[in-house]
Parts: structure tokens; sequence; C-alpha cells
């Protein structure tokens, strides 16, 4: 056998045992007449002894192999006089007798520990790399597991798990396209789905009931920091469902998921409407692990000759509790911090609540104490707070102070990453206009069917039908987002006329699904989650990349196979296309 135990399986239970063990050499360590490497696999650490007088010629080979060396070696597990508790393996070490170097290896561009010194892109170049750290490596079996347990529990639900094409036409999930040219049709491309939406709705129109995939999807979109190119959905649908069964049933799979991967039992999933989230925490998806809402205070501090106040169509504030200590340069860098661009605030106006009762405030100028104190009342403002307001446009406002509300989430150390607190987003709109060209667009895709009672909305007023749509957010992260579907040409119809789609543009675009609906529809929805980050929220990190074990860079860039690039002059021609010529 090639080897008789892994690195991280040895206890004191062994000891005598003679075993055969096969590695990496994490780092070794002369001491004297003694030298030890520490050999590394998937599993764990394993401590090998060498002992200069016991075997001189050993040793010293042990002391000439490198850091990453691939290495078999034989021995008897002995236990250690010095116990190391960190280590699963700690109460032994091998006695080595024999010894086969099976690889060996440059010095790595980087150190392969917990904590590297290599810089982002050097590791994702040397990414193999890399994926040895334990970090990764406990990322990507947690991936597994999650992926495993989603299958076993949709299974034991009937979900059937059927792929669907990669090599397709447009999908409406509203990013772009990517393209892929075709060699036998000229100038005619496929597309990458951006989700296998309409698949899935046409596997619900054959009588399938429940499906579900774990499936790339693809988006050309411009790179925001933590976007993939290529990520991985958790896909499903169901048929004759309303939303109630889709949120039980998914609800349980989210429980079902933090079970068994981290033993963590979710507590109640609140049910928010859009509208509210919005008003309360400027986001659609809000961070409830802490509550700070929003407090709209535009009618209580108009009328004191703020001209900042009093010309602003939205004032509102957050009460950030205990924060009256703040010093001006604390205030100040809050206050860059809500006017950088992506925030967007002009300024901030704060208002302390001292603990002696006095109240001290930006705008001590407009307003008397006594009389901010009650214009100021609905925040619950008490000795010790301190109140952040902001003013202008009421959208862009919410959403400023939203965000100034996860900064003092985080300031207050009220967002950690073990605690978990799961809603559904529910009652979105259908549409979303742009404010540039006027235009409706689909806020979940074109599928997605309107509210029961707003149907009637669709030709009349469509602004203003609400969508039968939710979103599963935990902790400030949308995992999963869905929609009961429209079943019935009518409908549809109704829909792509909002979106100003002539019916030749539908029918070309979207005909075999409205074709489809002819013949026998069944009522359906589904949802999909974000499986890379769904793994990372459930190991408490921020960044997808890690979760992914081949990700690419914010450019969308592969720096390990170095992707995108050329193609030989052969496939340019054989693919009918031409490269652009660079004009001099
Ligand atoms: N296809 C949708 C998406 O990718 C999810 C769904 O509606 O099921 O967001």
């Amino acid at each position: 056998m090639f080897r008789t135990k892994n690195c991280g399986e040895l206890r004191s239970r062994n000891t005598g045992e003679n075993v055969t063990l096969a590695g990496w050499v994490k780092r070794s360590r002369n001491m004297g007449g003694m030298t030890f490497i520490d050999l590394r696999d998937r599993y764990g650490v394993t401590q090998l002894a060498f002992n200069m007088e016991v075997n001189a010629d050993l040793c010293e080979k042990a002391r000439k192999t490198g850091r990453e060396f691939v290495i078999q070696v034989s021995g008897e597990v002995m236990e250690r006089s010095s116990k190391n508790k960190e280590l699963p393996t700690g109460d032994i070490e091998i006695k080595v007798d024999a010894f086969t170097i099976l690889s060996k290896a440059e010095t790595p561009p980087f150190t392969i520990e917990d904590d590297t010194d290599g810089g982002e892109e050097l590791r994702m170049k040397y990414r193999y790399l890399d994926l040895r750290r334990d970090p990764l490596q406990r990322n990507l079996a947690l991936r597994h597991k999650l992926a495993l347990e989603t299958r076993k529990f949709l299974d034991d639900q009937n979900f059937l798990e059927i792929e669907t094409p990669y090599l397709i036409k447009s999908t409406p999930e509203g990013a772009r396209d990517f393209v892929v040219p075709s060699r036998m049709h000229e100038n005619q491309f496929y597309a990458l789905p951006q989700s296998p939406q309409i698949f899935k709705q046409l596997l619900m129109v054959s009588g399938y009931d429940r499906y579900f995939q774990i499936v790339r999807c693809f988006r050309d979109e411009d790179l925001r920091a933590d976007r993939q190119p290529e990520f991985t959905q958790i896909d499903c649908e169901m048929s004759f469902v309303e939303r109630e069964d889709v949120l039980q049933t998914f609800e349980q799979l989210a429980r079902h998921l933090f079970r068994e991967t981290i033993d963590v039992e979710l507590p109640e999933f609140k049910r928010l409407p859009y509208a509210e989230a919005m008003e309360k925490y400027g986001s659609d998806k809000p961070d409830i692990r802490f509550d700070m809402p929003i407090c709209n205070l535009t009618d209580e501090m108009k009328g004191a000759d703020f001209k900042v106040f009093d010309s602003a169509a939205y004032i509102a504030g957050i009460n950030a509790k205990g924060c009256a200590g703040y010093s001006r340069k604390d205030l100040d860098k809050l206050t860059d911090f809500v006017k950088r661009p992506q925030i967007g605030a002009k300024g901030l106006v704060w208002v302390k609540y001292n603990e002696d009762g006095s109240i001290k405030s930006a705008v001590d100028k407009f307003y008397a104490q006594d009389e901010l104190r009650n214009r100021l009342a609905k925040t619950g403002a008490e000795p010790g707070d301190l109140i952040l307001i902001l003013s202008g446009n009421q959208k862009s406002m919410q959403k400023a102070l939203g965000e100034l509300r996860l900064e003092m989430g985080n300031r207050l150390n009220l967002r950690k990453s073990t605690d978990f607190a799961p809603l559904w987003v529910v009652d979105f709109p259908m549409f979303e206009r742009d404010d540039e060209t006027g235009q409706l667009h689909a806020m979940h895709h074109p599928f997605t069917a309107p509210a029961k009672k707003h149907e009637s909305l669709l030709r009349s007023e469509p602004q203003n039908a609400l969508a039968n749509a939710y979103d599963m957010v935990i902790n400030g992260v949308e995992v999963g987002g869905g929609s009961i579907r429209i079943h019935n040409r009518d409908t549809q119809e109704a829909v792509f006329d909002a979106l100003n789609f002539t019916r030749e543009e539908a029918q070309e675009q979207f005909g075999f699904l409205m074709d489809a609906f002819k013949y026998g529809a069944p009522p359906h929805g589904g949802i999909a989650f974000g499986f890379d980050r769904l793994a990372a929220l459930t190991a408490g990190k921020d960044s997808i990349r890690d979760f992914i074990a081949f990700p690419k860079n914010n450019a969308g860039r592969d720096l390990m196979i170095d992707a995108p690039a050329t193609v030989s002059a052969a496939q340019w021609e054989e693919l009918h296309l031409k490269p652009l010529q660079n004009e001099k």
C-alpha cells in the first residue's frame, strides 16, 4: 500500500503501530541531534522525528528536504514527550525508519501557511499552491458538504436534479450575455445561460413537478467587488404551488443546510415587504442582526429657517445608541463617509444627547435644545445617544442612511459573523423605472407573476403593480431570490407590453415559452440561491472568491491560465471572425 494512514488520523492509541504516510513537507526544524518535519496532507499534519544517533543518513536526508517536497515515510508511532495541544495529532510523532522523496519542489513564491505572506494577485497566479492552504481546503470541504446536503434535502422532497444546456440563446436576467461563436453556423452565436430560468419553467410544463440543479450561470457584468462572471446557483422550480409553499420549502432547506454544515439553528424567518425594508433599513437586503431603524423626520425638522432642511424632499435619521461621546474627529470621519460618491450625501447633521441631559448638535443655531428634543422625540433618543441625520432626495438618502446604518453596526460590533438573522423580503414592485430613459424594467425577470390583487394593474398602471416575488436575505446578504411565475399567455403579453417589447421581439426571444404555455402549463414558481455566497456566509466570510476553487480576479481574468486570450489565426477563420486591426 502506498500509505497506510493519512496525516490527520494518528492518536496516542496508535502508539507502537508501524505506519506509512505520504504528503508535503510543511516545514522542518533542526534541533541539534534531532530533526523534525511537519508532514501535511488534506487531513492534517503529522510530526516526523529523525534522530542523528539512531540513523545519521536518514537524518541528513531529512535536513536536505525542502518545503513542499513530496515524501513517503514509514516508521513507528511514538508518544511525544512534549505534546502539542493545538494539533489533533499533537500527542504522537513518527520515528522514521524509511524515507523516499517522491517529488522535489522549488521554493514556493509565498508561504503555504494559514496566514500567508502572498499578495492576492500572486496567490491567484499560483492558485494550486494557494489551494494547499488549510483555510481554502476547509472552504472547499464546506462547499462540498453544502452541495451534498442540498441534494439530500431536495431529493427527500421529491426534487429531481436535471441538467439544462449551457449553449443556448439569450436568457432574461438583465445582465449582458457571454456569447460563443458557432463554427458550423456562420455569423451565429450561442449565449451562455445567465440562469436556467426558461428551461426550468419548460420542465414544469413537461410535468416534472419539482426540479433542481446546482448549476453554473454566466453574466457579463461590469465587475463589481466580489462578483464573478461565472458563479453557481442552487436553481429550483416547483409546480402547483403558491408563494407560501415555496417559502416554507426553502426556509426548510436553509434550516437544514445551516444545521448540517455549521450546527446552527436559524431563528424565525421574518417577512418584510420591500417598501418597509427600504423605509426602515434603506435596503432591499437589510441586515437585521441589529435594529437601528431609519426614522423619517421630514415633517418634524422643517420650519426652523434651516435652509438645507427646508428645501429637502426628505429628512431622516438613525439613532446610534451610546455614541454621544463621539469626538469631533469621529464625527468628521462619519461626515466623510456619507459624502463619499458611493454614498452620495451632501453632509451629515449630528445631534448628541449628552449623559448630563443636555443636547449638542451641528444645528444649534437653528434649534433650541428643548425644541430639538421635541422634534426628535420619534427617534427614542436617550442620554448617551447620537442621532445622525441626512436630507435630500428620498430614494438616494434612504440608501445612504442604509449604508450609514451598516457602518455604525460595524463600529458598534453589532454584526457578528456567528449570528444569523434570516428574513424574506416580499412584495417587490413588478417594475423599476430607468431614471434616464423613463423605460420600465422587470425588477426580477419578465416571467414573474404580479401579486394576485395587482393583476389588473398590469395594463392600467404597471408602475404600481407589486410582484409575487421574494428574496431570502441573511445578514444583509441576498442569498436567494425567486417568484411565482406567469403561466398564461395573456398575462405574459401584458408584461411584455409594459416592458415595451414588441410582439415580434417577444416572439423572437421567448416565443418557445409562450408557445409552450398553449399546451397546458401548471401554475408554478421557484427560486435560485447564490451557492458561492451561501458558502461564504455559512463560513462567516464576505468574499466568495475563497469559496471557488478557480475564481477570476476583479477584472474577470483567470491569472493562472491567463484567460481570456486570443486564439490562433486558424480559429478566427473557422469561426468566420476577424480580429479588429489596431488603428495606428
Ligand atoms: N432565475 C432567477 C435568478 O437567477 C431566479 C428565479 O427566479 O428562480 O435570479
